[in-house]
């Protein structure tokens, strides 16, 4: 039999059980067993385990701050760990589980990663320079099942959910990779997939991101963004405190169900509800996205119907032209119309920025990501 120290199996939200993680190694009977996930447990689990391991608990938090903060690549380099622990947790546990394939730098110094995953698949995480800072916009899913016309990796379909420690990894390995890993202070959930449709993973590697014993990013300078998967968000509002950023794209259910097919379930009026029943901390508001599609959402009147479905919210918004490429037939607006637009919401009191996504030379810009490296293939 495999014994319960070999795999670690832990309660989810629903209370369904599930095992870390997807890869196995090999008992001593021959059989195989999980290998414990570490990046993808919380302190308390990790304490539990390294007590089922027959070590005392402090050894969890040494093992995290190797993880996290020290970002070591092999067990051998956890210096004030025992030997015969290093050997144990080789036998027992996943260090790493996603390996840079290729990296593409673009012309504004946005940085494109492509990872592999354990199973072949590939997913991508984007590192963009900002002032004086870096934001690191990282996937939740390889694929999404959600369909939306205007977004490359919509078109995949879903491959499969990202575990938690793929999530952490991106971070992890991305800043492995940096010369100066602290100006990596920002962290956007808004790569490849719908992160509310993997949500404990979701959660759990937030919860890493933001841990003290994690990774310590300020919450404040989290964001996940969603395209309106509403019981989904009415729960992570109670469960972590990090920013909210809402695919809107269309204030009208017509136009929505069109460019987004999420909406059939989830109409403007209950995601607006969703919304208005978020928790936000002192300060805060919620960023709608809006994408400027010429001739679809982008006349005088769509702005004034998404300043009235916005009243009363803390809200903000943010503009942002679409991201031509080769599969879709629509295109951005000209300027002049896209600034129109941004008039009318200003003139309403709204804060409007339009945003330029960057990394548009190397397919990195929003909606662009496809995880294929293969150029000529998106
Ligand atoms: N699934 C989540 C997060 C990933 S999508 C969501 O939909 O919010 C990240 C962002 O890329 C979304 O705001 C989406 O509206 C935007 N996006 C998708 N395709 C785009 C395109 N072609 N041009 C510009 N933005 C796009
Ligand atoms: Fe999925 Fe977001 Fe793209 Fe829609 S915009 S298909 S939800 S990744």
């Amino acid at each position: 039999m495999v014994s319960n120290a070999q795999s670690v199996s832990l309660q989810n939200r629903k209370g369904r059980y599930f095992c870390f993680p997807p890869s196995q190694g090999k008992a001593k009977s021959g059989e195989t067993f999980m290998k414990a996930d570490l990046k993808g447990m919380s302190l308390a689990e990790t304490e539990a385990w390294i007590e089922r391991q027959g070590l005392p608990a402090y050894r969890a938090k040494q093992l995290r701050q190797w993880l996290f903060k020290g970002l070591v690549g092999r067990f051998q380099e956890m210096s004030n760990l025992t030997k015969g622990l290093r050997l144990l947790l080789e036998e027992k546990a996943e260090l790493t589980s996603l390996e840079v394939v290729e990296t593409q730098v673009s012309k504004d110094g946005t940085i494109k990663y492509l990872f592999a995953l354990r199973d072949g698949l590939t997913i991508e995480t984007v590192l963009i320079p900002e002032r004086g800072h870096f934001t690191l916009c990282v996937s939740s899913q390889a694929g999404c099942a959600m369909g939306c016309r205007f977004c490359l990796t919509g078109k995949q379909g879903l491959k499969r959910n990202l575990t938690a420690s793929e999530i952490v990894d991106q971070v992890i390995q991305v800043k492995r990779s940096m010369d100066y890993a602290d100006r990596l202070t920002n962290i956007v959930v808004m790569g490849m997939g719908e992160p509310l449709a993997n949500y404990d993973a979701v959660l759990r590697a937030l919860n890493n991101i933001i841990s003290e014993q994690g990774m310590n990013f300020s919450h404040r300078r989290v964001t996940l963004s969603t395209c309106g998967l509403v019981p989904q968000m009415r729960e992570f509002g109670k469960d972590i405190t990090v920013n909210l950023a809402v695919s809107l794209n269309a204030a009208d259910d017509t136009t929505r169900s069109f460019l987004m097919p999420v909406n059939r379930k989830y109409p403007l009026k209950s995601l607006i509800a969703a919304c208005k029943a978020f928790p936000l901390p002192n300060r805060r508001m919620i960023t709608f996205e809006y994408i400027l599609i010429e001739g679809i959402n982008d006349r005088a009147e769509d702005a004034m119907r998404l300043a009235k479905l916005l009243s009363g919210l803390r809200a903000k918004i943010n503009l942002i032209p679409l991201n031509p490429h080769s599969r879709l037939d629509m295109s951005p607006p000209p300027m002049e119309r896209i600034l129109k637009f941004q008039e009318t919401l200003v003139d309403r009191h709204f804060t409007a920025i339009i945003r330029k996504s960057k990394g548009q030379d190397i397919s990195a810009a929003c909606g662009q990501l496809s995880g294929r490296h293969v150029s000529g293939l998106s």
